[in-house]
């Protein structure tokens, strides 16, 4: 297949870079004096010590004083065992598991190795594992008391993301779970003495009457703690207790102790140089337009040896659009202006790229970060004097009318806060706010814990799979409103995932082990009979990224007319599939991509998730080479036995309403089926702008989504 040899996984990569020992040694060694001089340093042997003493130990301590790279240096360079640090983002935690590996002088995926969704670069000989808090929640699959570990750090909670909080749940039964099952543990050596006895006596009296004493104490019950892990067998012996340290960046830090039986704080201090902040004088109309004037003013006005620029916008299209315009404003600098180099960073960010963030900028070159909030508070960027904050990010919202969407808004004080404190790590420093003062008056002091506001369906089916057979009753830091647990449990009935008693079923269990949402295992599943499984894994990989065409404000028409090619009549779907056959038939070539207006860097991504999704349904049993050749009906209608619910349908006004809520839903501009009229279509996602964007949306016939899903739609057999 030639696509998969377009498609490098980061892992093969690494034998590439293979260096010999002694060079991770004398690097390691270099790196030495810079881990003595972090503040965390002096806290080394507190912080070890209450590890030893309490199960669970919260830190906190301003970005950059050494949380995540040291303390599981200091773990390990302890004598403890098998550690998991987890990170919310992909990025984050294979940035700093590299650092990490030549911090302790070894190969990465060696002593210290990570492991992300469709991405491993671990083996057995690694004791510090950093993970995304989705892969360790994955694990916990696989290994319901997490055995392979001592120490599980979850880094960044103060972030609380939707895995993070289940997380955080699951950890502490599992802690205490451990412990019941350490304190039996404890009475073996007294079970095998009794069993030796018996035989003993048994030998000795044979043929004659024994009579056995009563222990004089009753054995030693296990605490009767309700568990919601019922699902934990075979050999317990070995296991030892589960120690938690959880890493918060901010201060309030009580919340955590108090879910953790008063577990102790510990605060590490930092180190902080002062900022001089601005604000706007106006509301900016146009952030993008915004953020990139202002990194050019500061390039422009300010010696580039007085640092280098970090920018904060919401996401991979944000970045990607002003990465042009910086490039294009680059291109006509007059004589005697320094070159700048922008560099972006976000969460799917493939492994190679992300090496020129922290590498320092070639002479008379100032580096412009392009970040979402992974710069925030989760990598330490060394180099950086000039922060520019456009005061949004982009979070998941969840509306039971119209499903999940993806809207930018504005950021929270806290948030701002730590953007701000980006600029004075190394010196003192400079924070443009692209708002004004009395907006920044306005905004939240912290963010809603992500687990209020999204679709809680993967998490409440991977809870079902991981035995906590009543979700309505898990011991959640923050509960999830009852409507969007409800809704949950509904899609997953819905999806078959879940029968009527609420039970998982063999198909839930299937789609559990597949990380990701439960519509798309759906999609896969439906494909093996509808024989379109190679479409089907094609598909769902494509719609893994953001975007796979790039459409320069400026050459809309062109960059439209170069993708007519791909354009199917039924709509983005088939056309992502065109795109990646004729993607495939070039070899991913450069020129080609570039013509057609096709983002690269993502479909290289998408080649990679394929390569990792066909490995996953091989694993299976399942055939991934089945294809339906033309009949792309037959992939369609697949899709639908997943996305029932992201169904509209034309109304007479010649708007779409959704079919499950009646909210108006309007066509992406960047969609094929854009300004088309057709009586049904389904999409992928929904992206809140000013009104409601539906995003890749492919033309359905009605009739089919009665079929797809009889359990919620069965009326429209009769109605259509
Ligand atoms: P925290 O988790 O407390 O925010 P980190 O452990 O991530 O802090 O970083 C500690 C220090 O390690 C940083 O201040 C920086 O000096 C250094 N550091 C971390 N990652 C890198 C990197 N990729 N390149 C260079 N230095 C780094
Ligand atoms: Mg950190």
């Amino acid at each position: 297949d030639t696509a998969d040899t377009v498609a490098k996984p980061a892992t093969n990569g690494k034998t590439k870079h293979h260096k010999p020992k002694q060079d991770h040694r004398a690097l390691a060694h270099r790196l030495r004096g810079q881990r003595e001089s972090l503040p965390i340093f002096t806290a080394r042997n507190a912080i070890i010590q209450q590890v030893r003493q309490h199960p669970t130990v919260i830190v906190v301590g301003e970005t950059g004083s050494g949380k995540t790279t040291q303390i599981p240096q200091y773990l390990l360079e302890s004598g403890f065992g098998t550690t998991a640090i987890t990170q919310p983002r992909r990025v984050a935690a294979t940035s700093i598991a590299k650092r990490v590996a030549e911090e302790v002088g070894t190969p990465l995926g060696g002593r210290v190795g990570y492991t992300i969704r469709f991405e491993d670069c671990s083996s057995d000989k690694t004791q510090l594992r950093f993970c995304t808090d989705g892969l360790l929640l994955r694990e916990i699959l696989s290994d319901p008391l997490l055995r392979r570990y001592e120490v599980v750090i979850l880094d960044e909670a103060h972030e609380r993301t939707l895995r993070t909080d289940i997380l955080l749940g699951m950890l502490k039964d599992i802690q205490r779970e451990r412990k019941r099952v350490a304190e039996l543990n404890q009475q073996v050596p007294d079970a095998y003495f009794e069993e030796e006895e018996v035989s003993y006596r048994d030998h000795r009296s044979h043929g004659t009457h024994v009579t056995f004493d009563e222990p004089e104490e009753e054995p030693v019950q296990p605490e009767a703690v309700p568990s919601v892990i019922d699902n934990v067998h075979g050999d317990v012996t070995g296991i030892g207790e589960l120690k938690i340290i959880v890493m918060s960046a901010t201060l309030d830090a009580e919340r955590f102790s108090a879910y953790f039986d008063s577990a102790p704080i510990l605060y590490v201090a930092g180190r902080q140089f002062p900022v001089t902040t601005y604000y706007t004088t106006t509301p900016q109309a146009d952030y993008l337009d915004a953020a990139h004037l202002t990194a050019l003013q500061i390039h422009t006005e300010t010696p580039s040896t007085s640092g280098d620029i970090l920018v904060f916008l919401s996401g991979q299209e944000d970045i990607e659009n002003v990465e042009k315009l910086l490039r294009d404003s680059a291109a006509s600098f007059p004589p005697g202006v320094p070159a700048l180099l922008p560099c972006p960073i976000f969460a799917a960010l493939p492994q190679s790229q992300q090496s020129q963030v922290f590498d320092p900028a070639p002479e008379f070159t100032r580096k412009i970060i392009l970040a979402t909030n992974i710069a925030e508070t989760s990598l330490t960027i060394p180099g950086i004097r000039h922060v520019v904050d456009s005061g949004v990010h982009k979070v998941r919202g969840f509306d039971p009318r119209v499903g999940e969407s993806l809207l930018v808004e504005p950021i929270s004080k806290s948030s701002a806060r730590q953007r701000t404190g980006r600029a004075g790590r190394e010196a003192a420093g400079f924070c443009y706010r692209l708002y004004t003062e009395s907006d920044y008056a306005q905004l939240a002091e912290d963010s809603i814990p992500e687990i209020k506001r999204c679709q809680l369906s993967m998490v409440v089916l991977q809870l079902k799979a991981a035995g906590v057979t009543d979700v309505m009753q898990f011991d959640f830091m923050d509960r999830p409103s009852k409507k969007a647990l409800k809704h949950a449990l509904l899609e997953l009935y819905a999806l078959d995932a879940l029968d009527d008693r609420g039970e998982l079923t063999a198909l839930g269990r299937w789609m559990s082990e597949f990380p990701l949402e439960p519509s798309y295992s759906k999609v896969i599943y439906a494909s093996q009979k509808a024989g379109c499984t190679r479409e089907a894994i094609d598909i769902v990989s494509l719609l893994s990224v953001d975007s796979l065409f790039y459409v320069p404000a400026d050459k809309r028409e062109e960059s439209n007319a170069a993708q007519a090619v791909f354009r199917s009549t039924e709509g983005d779907h088939l056309t992502f599939l065109n795109l990646l056959r004729a993607y495939n038939k070039v070899n991913g070539d450069r020129e080609w991509c570039q013509e057609h207006f096709v983002n690269r860097r993502n479909m290289k991504h998408v080649l990679d998730v394929r390569l990792q999704l066909n490995r996953l349904c091989a694993r299976l049993e399942l055939d991934t080479e089945r294809s339906c050749g033309t009949d792309l009906d037959a992939v369609l209608k697949c899709f639908l036995s997943g996305f029932f619910h992201n169904c509209a349908l034309l109304q007479p006004d010649g708007t779409y309403r959704s079919l499950n809520g009646s909210q108006a839903v309007h066509v992406h501009p960047g969609s094929s089926m854009f300004a088309k009229k057709t009586p049904a279509i389904f999409y992928d996602q929904l992206v809140f702008t000013n009104k409601l964007h539906a995003r890749a949306v492919s033309a359905v016939d009605p009739m089919w989504i009665a079929q797809a899903s009889p359990k919620l739609y069965g009326r429209l057999n009769t109605t259509a």
